[in-house]
């Protein structure tokens, strides 16, 4: 993949990442009344179980998503990017553009799909 598309593909998962964020800025506005009144000493505790709850009002699907951008945005990191996780391959261009976060290439996704991998 050229730098060029990287730096496209990376943005775009960016921004997808940033939409499933910013579906739980109720919940964030909502829990920082309660965040002042945390003590300094336990803001430690409180951030690690802030984002235990923030990841629990996902839907699976959501967290799954977030799961699967982040793991993404890391291969692109690493230039890793567009090579399957499984059979290490590279993934068509075509099925990036659709699925810019998928871990793996079409053949690995039917297997796991059919479960016979
Ligand atoms: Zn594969």
């Amino acid at each position: 993949m050229k730098k060029k598309e990287l730096v496209a593909t990376k943005q775009k998962l960016a921004a997808l990442r940033n939409e499933i964020v910013r579906k739980l800025s109720n919940f964030r506005n909502a829990s920082k009344e309660v965040e002042t009144d945390i003590a300094q000493d336990l803001a430690d505790k409180a951030e690690s179980s802030y984002t235990k709850e923030f990841l629990l009002s996902l839907s699976d699907a959501e967290r799954d998503q977030l799961f699967q951008i982040d793991s993404a945005l890391l291969r692109i990191e690493r230039n890793e990017f567009g090579q399957c996780q499984t059979c290490q391959k590279e993934i068509s261009k075509k099925r990036l553009n659709a699925l810019p976060w998928t871990p793996l290439c079409i053949e690995c996704q039917e297997k796991v799909e059919s479960g016979t991998s």
